[in-house]
């Protein structure tokens, strides 16, 4: 049995998710390979092979992958896939991507969005916005997964494995790439940041929202936001958690005047800590919360940015 996890990276760094994935491999058991593809994985293949618990790193370089084009990796995929017994996607807009593709060629069942591995065959993924967790066996020869890689630890760095290339598989399709618009922020990326502070429809304007960000700094904190905001224009769309938005495990989770609709709590359920402040004691929220306040939620801002 072996085991591919596709490794997402820029080039410079590997994402840190893909050391999660290595984990949910190292779950199911057997030989675990990294694949990276990119017009140059010199430095991201290096950083794979470290990765405890890969027994080879295999590269596919060329232009055509320098974009993430789901054909492209697809295809790359699915040139090798015949030696594998399980290929693993992170569950992020890459991998959700490129992975039905692939099954989709293979003709097997693709798993989506596993959180935990129970056998080599069997996993528990959410369903009805996560409101219950099924477990699916399956009886494909190759398994088609996508990880929540939230739910799973990030491997170590103590590995030793080789790294081989492979050949690049030409391009077929006929998308191109164009152009692509990258969003510049200091503050924590939002899928992997310890500390969230979201604020919904509680807050009134864009003005509440920069106090709510100015706090966000101070704890060095990431932002985040409910799809009623990003509807109303007063977030964008990637700060968005829930079903529809990102999935994110912080360790500290505070909700600012969110009322937890099931289709929001869906994104935050694996945060370490929640902390809800609402001014209605029977909002939903408070029913997931481990902390919560009923206040207003800018004389919250306000008190915990002259207490901090
Ligand atoms: C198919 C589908 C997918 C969806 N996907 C998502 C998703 O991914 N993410 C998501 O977030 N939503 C999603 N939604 C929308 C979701 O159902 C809710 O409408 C949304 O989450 C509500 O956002 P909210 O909590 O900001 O607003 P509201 O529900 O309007 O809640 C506002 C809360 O603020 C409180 N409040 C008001 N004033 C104050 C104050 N001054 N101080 C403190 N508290 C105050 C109120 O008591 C209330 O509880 C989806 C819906 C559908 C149908």
């Amino acid at each position: 049995m072996t085991v591919l996890v596709v490794g997402e990276h820029n080039g410079q760094v590997l994402n840190p998710a893909v050391a999660s994935l290595v984990k949910a491999a190292s779950e199911i058991g057997g030989d675990i390979h990294v694949l990276l593809m990119g017009n140059d994985c010199a430095a991201v293949s290096n950083e794979a092979a470290k990765l405890t618990g890969v027994s080879k790193v295999l590269t596919a370089t060329a232009d055509s992958f320098a974009h993430h084009i789901a054909e492209n990796s697809a295809a790359q995929v699915l040139s090798i896939a015949s030696n594998y017994s399980h290929i693993l996607f992170s569950a992020d807009s890459s991998g959700k991507a490129a992975a039905p593709r692939v099954a989709a060629k293979l003709d097997v069942a693709q798993i989506s969005e596993i959180v935990k591995v129970i056998a080599a065959d069997t996993f528990k993924r959410p369903i009805y916005a996560g409101a219950a967790i099924a477990s699916v066996k399956s009886l494909d020869s190759i398994k088609v997964l996508t990880v929540r890689t939230t739910n799973f630890d990030a491997v170590t760095s103590e590995g030793d494995a080789p790294i081989e290339a492979v050949e690049a598989v030409a391009p077929t399709t006929k998308v191109t790439y164009i152009s692509s618009q990258k969003i510049e922020s200091n503050r924590p990326d939002l899928q992997s940041a310890k500390r969230v502070i979201a604020g919904g429809r509680g807050l009134a304007d864009e003005k509440e929202f920069a106090e709510m960000e100015k706090l966000a700094d101070k704890l060095n904190a990431a932002v985040g936001t409910t799809r009623a905001v990003v509807d109303a224009g007063m977030a964008p769309n990637d700060w968005q958690i829930g079903q529809t938005g990102k999935i994110i495990a912080p360790d500290l989770y505070i909700a600012l005047g969110i009322s937890g609709a099931i289709q929001h709590v869906a994104g935050i359920k694996d945060a370490k800590v929640i902390v809800a402040i609402n001014k209605d004691p029977e909002a939903p929220i408070f029913e997931v919360a481990d902390y919560g306040l009923v206040a207003d939620a800018m004389d919250v801002i306000h008190q915990l940015e002259t207490k901090l």
